[in-house]
């Protein structure tokens, strides 16, 4: 039976998300890969307790996480169920709905239908009375903005979710769901959007400026850009890799040999700093504040007590910031 660690927090780092009174930890780890029916149970159950034995508080789920879709939320709600429940009130656990996950119209998009029935089902796999954050996964340009936020009010107003986030919305959309949300009284709190050395999107479309004047949250996930910003692909495909396990987003081809000297000189850079690459590549993250938490994966726990060490990491000078930029093929 497991026992958390007694000075769990005692190194993490908690930041505010926005304005709310809601920290959430500089790390925290999603359940995207990993933790579907291809994973191994005592292998997830490790990385949930190495994560939450060292101050990661925050983990991140989706109705779709799998495979199979909703496998991931099945095999969270099992540790919990078996073991972790009496640390609930420690978690901070997030779902989302927005893309496929049944058939028919009303199994994705923005509809309130969807965003409703898909929470129920979430709830239900975790064995939860209610999500601490529920997200609406994507933009839906085929439903109105205000059916999608009102479902979320109408969510927040019904108990299930404690506050809510979009994600993958760009800074246009994001404000005009932000006013929506606070007619509402809705407690619209953050934003999640891929961010890294190479995906820097929320930069040119006006999301992380307007997170930063709106004071929302931003959580960053795929940081290591799945893998590639860490020392795994340096010297060709490892076997037990992502690339080679699961070949559903990162594939073989996107290591062309101008993306593979990039990750050297990336490399090089970190080594001169005295760090791994996977520690520089979420420290960069978190350079200028406006990132509230850095949203990992990993494939096994030593990953994650290696991203961990980003908590120690130097901050960059101006030097080391123009030699990234100048390697990293944006
Ligand atoms: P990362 O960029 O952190 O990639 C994680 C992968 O990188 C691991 O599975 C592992 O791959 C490798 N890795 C991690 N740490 C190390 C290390 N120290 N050394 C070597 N390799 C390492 O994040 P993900 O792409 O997994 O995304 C993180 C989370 O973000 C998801 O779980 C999900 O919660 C969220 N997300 C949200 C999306 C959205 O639309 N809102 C979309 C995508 C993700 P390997 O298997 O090769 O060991």
């Amino acid at each position: 039976m497991y026992q958390a660690n007694e000075k769990r927090y005692e190194t993490m780092k908690y930041h505010r998300c926005g304005t709310s009174g809601l920290m959430l930890p500089e790390l925290s780890l999603g359940l995207w890969h990993n933790f579907g029916d291809t994973g191994v149970y005592e292998n997830m159950r490790q990385m949930c307790f190495t994560a939450f034995n060292h101050g990661i508080t925050h983990f991140d789920l989706a109705n779709n996480y799998g495979p199979q879709p909703g496998s991931a939320e099945e095999n969270f709600g099992k540790i919990l169920k078996n073991e972790w429940y009496a640390y609930r009130d420690e978690l901070v656990i997030s779902t989302k709905a927005g893309y496929d996950m049944w058939p028919g119209p009303y199994g994705t998009g923005g509809s309130r239908k969807y965003l409703i029935a898909s929470l129920d089902q979430s709830l239900k796999r975790m064995g939860l009375e209610y999500v601490d954050i529920f997200y609406h996964h994507c933009m839906d340009p085929e439903t109105p903005l205000e059916e999608s936020m009102e479902a979320l009010a109408q969510i927040v107003r019904s108990g299930k979710a404690l506050y809510v986030g979009i994600s993958n919305y760009d800074g246009e959309t994001m404000k005009q769901a932000a006013k929506i949300l606070e007619e509402l009284h809705c407690p619209f709190i953050i934003n999640q959007n891929s961010y890294n050395i190479f995906n820097r999107e929320i930069e040119k479309n006006g999301l992380k400026q307007a997170a930063a004047e709106q004071k929302k949250g931003v959580i960053s996930f795929s940081p290591l850009a799945q893998g590639m910003l860490t020392n795994r692909y340096l010297n060709g495909i490892p076997k037990d890799s992502r690339v080679n396990t699961d070949g559903r987003f990162l594939h073989a081809k996107q290591f062309t040999q101008e993306r593979l000297e990039s990750i050297r000189s990336l490399n090089a850079i970190s080594a001169d700093r005295g760090e791994s690459l996977a520690q520089m590549a979420l420290k960069w993250i978190l350079r200028d504040g406006i990132v509230t938490s850095v949203l990992i994966g990993a494939s096994r726990p030593e990953q994650i007590l290696e991203n961990l060490k980003v908590l120690n990491s130097a901050s960059f000078s101006e030097e080391e910031l123009k030699k990234i930029d100048a390697c990293s093929l944006e």
